[in-house]
């Protein structure tokens, strides 16, 4: 199962980190939410494979240390999300589903 695509409308806003907001819940370090609105990324499903890091034309993408995070220790956080081309890359590329791109 891959990130939720109503995640913009049903889940609550927790923050802002670099610019893009992130959706909750949020209890650090185990539980990190949605990150971005343009391009999500399901930090909790997101396991640091780094296939959308590659493959992302525009360079939406900057890891991003998560330690103590069951799923993987670092995430894919994208910090240019206003950048993005709408190509879907990233979206084929993950290998579990954890991005959703939705243009604003
Ligand atoms: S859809 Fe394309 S341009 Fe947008 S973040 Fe993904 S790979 Fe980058």
């Amino acid at each position: 199962m891959g990130i939720d695509p109503s995640y913009r409308t049903s889940r609550p806003v927790a923050g802002d980190h670099e610019g893009h907001k992130v959706y909750g819940p949020v209890e650090n370090p185990k539980i990190l939410g949605i990150h971005g609105s343009i391009v999500g990324v399901d930090f909790d499903l997101c396991i640091a494979d780094g296939s959308c890091i590659n493959a992302c034309p525009v360079n939406v993408f900057q890891w991003l240390d998560t330690p103590g995070h069951p799923a993987s220790e670092k995430k894919a956080d994208p910090v240019n999300e206003q950048a993005c081309i709408f190509c879907m890359a990233c979206v084929n590329v993950c290998p579990v589903a954890a991005i959703d791109v939705k243009p604003p």
